[in-house]
């Protein structure tokens, strides 16, 4: 009996045991299954990228956490196949195809394409990837799948892109450009050497040296405009250019500008109808700057309008402007290039035929002057063949006018009074050409070829005068200047640096080297006279 009992107890016990250990096996079970849930919407929350899992057909069937957190769309709103109304409609059709075809495949999903982003209220690209979680048997189970937000990646990727066409839109316009100025620059150097040849053939013949002449200044001038339209550019690309403003009345800077093209329009047989205020408009601006941005637009209107035309130059104040006009009747401008027209290196027609000279910069010089004065430029044009007009405003100055004070004129200051000027350039024919210039203008001269030899030529000839080139071999010419200056007989010479470098910087060097004056070569004889004449009579004044 006792037996019996001692059995079924064990079989209790067993049993319990059993049941315990079945339990436990549950509750680890469910543990580890809640784990692995709170692991996975973890997982889901933690990563920016979209988790999914659909049925085997491809349906949403639970909710999807970071799907949701990323479109904002509700588990009611995205369930079935209602995730694709989160996808931007272009972009729709394409995707569904892909998954269906993937999914009659039972092959890797991959797609992209553009979400709904709820937090940023756009929509951004994304990439999609999915595969089949098969059974034993083959069959699909479900599928797990993830979209990858790419946005960043691609606005990278369109910036790279769009720098990389910059780069190559700048070196194509740079190569345009060297050409163009090869070409420029040979342009005006072919003349002159055929006249130089014939000047050599005709041993001097007296007509034929006063039309040489003529061309070769014409020429030359051509190219002192050209580089010094290149320096600009420079200067302005590094922001440097300098205006110096003053009190200035347009109608002066205006006329220097119609003098300067003056040849150009009667080359041209154009009329040229200009029409002045009747009161004087006074500006606060800088009367070089001012001349060439007149200059430039007036030989524009001559350059591009065919033989026989009209140019107009107007002058008016409007309110509290002074403005410019400029009109053509010649080949005027496309609409769709007037936007540009601006721009640096910019020209409509690029052709090796065209007609006309320049660089494609004058435009470019002439908004940043303008700018530079608080001014604007515009440019209008009914189209090609209808000719063109520029107009620039630029502020009036407000206050009282006062008279203007004439330019001191001196008229041939060389003549009535003879110099003794020594003439110092590394470059020999530069130094004799400019000697020779001197000596026919009245003066004594001399010319040395290094700062040693100016130090040694100053002390020896005394002059009154010294013109000065700053890149010396053996002594630069701020150091030969010291030396003069620090000589008892040097302290009077009137000393002009006369050099290729013209930056505020190079001025103040050569002033505290002792220069009374800065010239950037190369110098016209007149501006010249003039400087001389001015410095020698305020060295006069400080004498007395
Ligand atoms: P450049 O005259 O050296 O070519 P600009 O910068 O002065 O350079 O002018 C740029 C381009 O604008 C010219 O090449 C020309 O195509 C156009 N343009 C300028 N002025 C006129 C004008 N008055 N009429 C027609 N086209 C013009």
């Amino acid at each position: 009996m006792a037996e019996i009992e001692d059995e079924e107890n064990l079989l209790r016990s067993v049993a319990l045991q059993n049941a315990q250990s079945i339990r436990l096996a549950r509750q680890r079970a469910e543990d580890a299954l809640r784990e692995s849930e709170e692991r996975y919407r973890s997982l889901t929350q933690a990563i920016t990228s979209v988790v999914w899992t659909t049925n085997a057909e491809g349906r949403f069937v639970d909710a999807q956490p970071s799907w949701s957190a990323y479109t904002g769309q509700t588990w009611e709103e995205l369930r079935d196949f209602g995730w694709a109304q989160a996808l931007h409609p272009d972009d729709r059709e394409r995707v569904r195809l892909l998954w269906e075809a993937a999914r009659a495949a039972r092959t890797l999903y991959q797609s992209d394409g553009r979400v709904w982003h709820a937090a940023s209220g756009t929509h951004r690209h994304f990439e999609a990837r999915g595969v089949p979680i098969l059974n034993a048997d083959g069959s699909v189970r479900e599928w797990v799948g993830e979209c990858l937000d790419v946005e960043d990646r691609k606005q990278s990727e369109k910036a790279l892109r769009q720098l990389a066409a910059d780069l190559s839109d700048a070196d194509r316009r740079k190569n345009e450009f060297l050409a163009m100025l090869a070409h420029e620059l040979r342009n005006p150097l072919a003349p002159i050497r055929n006249v130089l040849q014939v000047m050599r053939l005709t041993g001097g013949n007296r007509d034929a040296v006063a039309s040489a002449v003529e061309m070769l200044e014409r020429q030359v001038n051509q190219i002192v405009r050209l580089v010094d339209d290149l320096l600009d550019v420079s200067r302005i690309s590094r922001g440097k250019i300098q205006v110096r403003r003053e009190r200035i009345e347009l109608v002066s800077a205006v006329n220097h500008a119609l003098e300067a093209a003056r040849w150009l329009c009667n080359s041209m047989n154009h009329e040229v109808n200009v029409t002045l205020p009747t009161q004087p408009i006074y500006l606060n601006a800088d009367p070089i700057r001012l001349t060439q941005v007149v200059g430039n637009l007036l030989n524009n209107a001559c350059k591009f309008t065919g033989k026989g035309g009209h140019v107009w130059l107007t002058i008016e104040q409007e309110g509290g402007q002074g403005v410019i006009r400029v009109r053509d009747s010649g080949i005027g401008i496309a609409a769709d290039q007037l936007p540009r027209i601006f721009d640096m290196f910019v020209q409509v027609d690029t052709s090796l035929e065209r007609s006309v000279s320049g660089l494609g910069i004058g435009l470019t010089l002439v908004k940043n002057l303008v700018e530079m004065h608080e001014g604007t430029v515009e440019v209008y044009s009914a189209g090609v063949g209808q000719g063109s007009e520029f107009v620039v405003r630029l502020p009036v100055m407000v206050e009282t006018p006062k008279p203007l004070t004439p330019e001191p004129t001196v008229s041939e200051p060389l003549r009535t009074r003879a110099r003794r000027i020594l003439v110092v350039d590394d470059n020999r024919d530069s130094a004799t050409s400019l000697a020779t210039l001197l000596e026919l203008t009245g003066n004594q001269t001399h010319t040395a070829n290094d700062g040693v030899e100016a130090v040694e030529a100053a002390a020896a000839f005394k002059p009154d005068v010294m013109l000065l080139d700053i890149g010396l071999p053996r002594l630069n010419g701020y150091e030969a200047a010291r030396q003069i200056r620090g000589q008892q007989w040097g302290k009077n010479i009137v000393m002009v640096a006369l050099t290729g470098w013209g930056q505020a910087e190079d001025r103040r060097k050569s002033k505290d080297a002792g220069f009374d004056a800065h010239m950037v070569k190369p110098v016209e004889l007149d501006a010249l006279m003039k400087l001389l004449a001015s410095l020698s009579a305020k060295k006069e004044r400080e004498l007395i």
